[in-house]
């Protein structure tokens, strides 16, 4: 049996929505229902995957992980996501983000810097037939500028500061949500709202742990 077509993990993915997601607050339908319909096992390695639905990171090769399910509902919640947006997420690792987003959206860019990563999500991207989800190796620091401005930018790895370009490529009335501080450490996930006028309007959501934005 391939690991798509797996039904062995529903009750899984069920319970996990229930306690992790619903359970502690998230409350949009739409994301509730992303979360529902996305198979997490299918983005994880194999020597992994009993570990798809645990309440935490899980390791995806390269030293890099996939997040903490509720972090991933919670990002998706706080970015308001609507059917007509077009959205920028850097750091792209297992692609488990990019689907949950491509649900609920028109179309999802994604950078991630290691080309391993970015290959085996594309090919399980594939296979599970999203078809509104660009990726693309490379170093996410600068955007995507080919593709801007966007609704949402949604970046999933931590930088010390909130690259510019991210900014800049943000529409106005766009969200932008981050992990920002050192590494290896505590950081604090800030959302990003700009208004009609370009102003920007920060708030501090609550202390995270991500792995680092890297230079290339
Ligand atoms: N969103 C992912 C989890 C990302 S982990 C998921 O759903 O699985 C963070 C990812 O950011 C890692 O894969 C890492 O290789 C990548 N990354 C780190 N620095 C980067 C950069 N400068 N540009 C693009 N990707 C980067």
């Amino acid at each position: 049996m391939s690991a798509q077509d797996d039904s062995s993990y529903d009750a899984a993915r069920e319970a996990m929505v229930r306690e992790q997601i619903a359970g502690r607050g998230i409350r949009d339908r739409r994301v509730l229902e992303a979360l529902r319909r996305v198979p997490r096992h299918s983005f994880i390695p194999a020597a992994e995957r009993a570990r798809a639905y645990d309440d935490g990171p899980v390791p995806i090769g390269q030293g890099q992980t996939i997040s903490q399910p509720y972090i991933v509902a919670l990002m998706t919640e706080l970015v308001r996501p609507q059917p007509g947006d077009r959205v920028l997420e850097v750091g792209t690792g297992s692609g488990y983000q990019a689907a949950v987003l491509a649900r609920l959206v028109r179309h999802v860019y994604t950078i991630e810097l290691e080309e391993t990563l970015a290959r085996s999500a594309t090919a399980v991207l594939r296979e599970l037939k999203f078809e509104n989800i660009t990726v693309r190796t490379g170093d996410g620091y600068g955007g995507w500028p080919e593709h801007a401005p966007f609704d949402i930018v949604i970046v999933t790895a931590a930088p010390e500061h909130i690259p510019q370009p991210l900014i800049d490529q943000l529409k106005p009335g766009g969200r932008l949500i981050v992990p920002v501080g050192p590494r290896f450490s505590v950081q604090q996930l800030q959302l990003l709202e700009k208004d009609a006028n370009g102003a920007i309007k920060t708030t501090e959501v609550s202390p995270v742990m991500f792995v680092p934005l890297r230079r290339p």
